[in-house]
């Protein structure tokens, strides 16, 4: 049994996750903590994995303190930086515990960054339109920056990104990730869903997924909590830890 402990564990995606660590014959909960209580109780309880579904401000405190106490980190919250990952790195390979980071941990999800990224070097623009939830406090999502980093990855050459002209209202284009476009909505009754828009002459693809439930993230943060122990260091996506 894999003892583990939930950051967040009030949160709508803590508290699910607490219930699919309890669901799980393998894994067993042994630490809720939440905003209002103490870090140590995961130290206390000997959790071997903690999961982080915290907000951008916490996350980092929090992984520093698993980190320092032996405990490996499963950490699904967005917003992130890249140079705060680079921290990350850091400290994961000065201690004896690692840390698995997915944006998104739905396999649906990773499998649209996927297909974007091959679709990525056939087409000469590409937009991203990404929908979440009204109380998402990071814009745009995470999924939505990787996927354009992914897909910038595989290009040859520049994206032929149409201006759009004269922008009238300031931020219609949305935002730019070396020529991908980003468009975040946020719309009550959401969970978080994605289009990739890949244009070329007189053809598009979309390329779209929808997490309709916030149990499709579940397989994979459950794959990740089992995984992380035998990993070095930081690791960011679930793809790799998937046999794609
Ligand atoms: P939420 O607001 O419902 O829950 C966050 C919880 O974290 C709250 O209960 C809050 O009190 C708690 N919290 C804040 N600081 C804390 C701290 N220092 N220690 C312990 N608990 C603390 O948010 P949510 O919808 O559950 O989303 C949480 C994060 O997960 C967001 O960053 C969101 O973008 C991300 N998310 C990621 C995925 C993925 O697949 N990676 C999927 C959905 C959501």
């Amino acid at each position: 049994m894999i003892k583990v402990g939930v950051f967040g564990s009030e949160g709508r995606m803590g508290a699910t996750v607490c219930d699919a660590v309890s669901a799980d014959a393998e894994l067993e909960l042994v630490a809720r903590v939440d905003i209002d209580d103490d870090p140590k109780a995961m130290v206390e309880a000997g959790a071997e994995v903690a999961v982080d579904f915290t907000t951008p401000d916490s996350v980092k405190a929090n992984v520093r303190f698993c980190l320092d106490n032996g405990i490996h980190s499963v950490v699904g919250t967005t917003g992130l930086t890249e140079d705060d990952l680079s921290e990350l790195a850091t400290w994961a390979t000065s201690t004896q515990a690692n840390v698995f980071v997915a944006p998104n941990f739905a396999l649906g999800a990773v499998l649209m960054m996927r297909f974007a990224q091959q679709a990525a070097a056939h087409f000469s623009t590409a937009e991203i339109i990404e929908r979440h939830h009204e109380r998402k406090l990071d814009a745009p999502s995470g999924t939505a920056l990787r996927t354009a980093q992914m897909m910038n990855a595989a290009r040859r050459q520049p994206w032929k990104t149409a201006s759009g002209g004269t922008e009238s209202l300031s931020g219609s284009r949305g935002g730019d990730v070396d020529g991908i476009h980003i468009h975040s909505l946020r719309v009550p009754g959401s969970v978080a869903h994605q289009e990739v828009v890949l244009g070329a002459s007189g053809e598009t693809l979309t390329i779209r997924h929808d997490s309709l439930d916030r149990a499709s993230f579940m397989p994979g943060v459950i794959l990740a909590v089992k995984k992380v122990a035998g990993l070095e260091g930081l690791t960011v996506g679930l793809e790799n830890l998937l046999d794609l």
